[in-house]
């Protein structure tokens, strides 16, 4: 089953939609059953509940992602 989290980004930067041409800050982590991470903008998430409404968790750091740093 697929599960749904709140992204916590990294305090100096947002994390990216991980699809291809998406530029929209990732507000979801959605986490296959495998352990695979996806994180989602809420126009890609599968997830139907609002990402204020999910558990925080924080994304591996170690897998790859696509972030704007605002500092
Ligand atoms: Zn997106």
């Amino acid at each position: 089953m697929l599960q749904c989290f709140q992204l916590e980004h990294p305090e100096d930067e947002m994390i990216l939609c991980d699809r291809q041409d998406c530029e929209a800050i990732a507000d979801y982590l959605e986490v296959e059953q495998d352990g695979t991470e996806h994180r989602l903008c809420a126009f890609h998430t599968k997830s139907h509940t609002y990402a204020a409404r999910l558990t925080p968790r924080c994304p591996d750091p170690k897998a790859p992602y696509r972030a704007l740093r605002i500092i």
